[in-house]
């Protein structure tokens, strides 16, 4: 039976989360733990790879693994051949450039004639030509926060989540470069068999990804204010309503963006909605 063959990072911060993915797609795979370098699903078409994420571009390109997960930095990095086909919305980090927080930055002619320490030489070299600037590249492959700290470097160009990296190395962030999130990457050259595998399982990631940002909510509303709360929770489709038995009320059920979850519960708990109820779901297909 032809699989699809999927590379993941086999060990680090996308791990974990590209396995629950695919867990959650309803995929099982007998998972030896203790080699981990292929794993087979049993009920879907997928063949798992685990590799270094730094070589996830380059499988892919190459058609070792049709597709891959990896971060947007990498793929922006390694410059290769593939496609983006679906972005994740976990591993979410900028690429930024960091100083001393003792200098004083003068905007980015600050760069010009400086040395600037990076594990991301490719994307810092294409950043300073596309400005104009003439800076030093030193590239190393970790740690790359303590090289102002031990005078190997002026400025650091790396990645940034939280900051908390910078400050205990007493940096500061002057630019944001990129943007970059975990991303799904397929050859370009997808047979048209293994597209219609590749379909299913993005299908199957957006139902798990929609139900995470979702949330199904229940709750009582006075009839006079139905309108204006179906107006807050349109839902899937448009809301379920039905009465209660005293009279002058309704259930409402509805879903919900947990993003908008409590601006939307003040507003309904002015409109009057009481035994406000909110459910997890667990796939959401529209
Ligand atoms: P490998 O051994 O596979 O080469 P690595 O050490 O290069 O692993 P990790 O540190 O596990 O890589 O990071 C993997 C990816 O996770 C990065 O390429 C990036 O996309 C994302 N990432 C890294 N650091 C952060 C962070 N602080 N916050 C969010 N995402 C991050
Ligand atoms: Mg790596």
């Amino acid at each position: 039976m032809e699989r699809l063959k999927i590379a993941i990072q086999k060990e680090g911060r996308l791990s974990d989360k590209s396995l629950q993915l695919i867990q959650e797609a309803g995929i099982r795979h007998n998972q030896d733990s203790k080699r981990k370098l292929i794993s087979i699903g049993e009920n879907f078409p997928l063949e798992i790879l685990y590799l270094r994420d730094d070589d996830i571009p380059q499988y892919v390109a190459d058609s070792v693994a049709d597709i891959g997960i990896v971060g947007e930095n990498e793929v922006l990095e390694k410059g290769r051949k593939v496609d983006v086909v679906e972005r994740l919305g976990f591993a979410r980090c900028k690429m930024s450039l960091a100083i001393s927080q003792s200098e004083k930055y003068t905007g980015l002619s600050y760069f010009n004639g400086r040395r600037i320490a990076t594990s991301y030489p490719e994307i810092l070299k294409k950043f300073l030509m596309q400005n104009n600037l003439k800076a030093e590249i030193h590239e190393i492959s970790g740690s790359v926060e303590i090289a102002p700290g031990i005078g190997l470097a002026d400025a650091i160009f790396d990645i940034v989540s939280t900051g908390s990296t910078l400050i205990s190395n007493r940096l500061k962030e002057v630019e944001v470069v990129a943007n970059s999130e975990a991303v799904v990457i397929g050859t370009p050259d997808l047979s048209a068999s293994k597209k219609k595998i590749l379909d299913k399982l993005l299908f199957r990631f957006q139902a798990v990804r929609r139900s995470k940002n979702n949330k199904y909510i229940l709750l009582n509303a006075p009839n006079i204010n139905l309108d204006k709360i179906v107006q807050l929770l349109p839902g899937m489709k448009s809301p379920t309503i039905m009465p209660l038995y005293d009279e002058g009320w309704s259930s409402l059920h509805s879903v919900v963006n947990e993003n908008d979850f409590w601006n939307v519960v003040e507003k309904l708990k002015e409109y009057g909605a009481q035994g406000i109820l909110v459910i997890p779901i667990e796939k959401m297909i529209i």
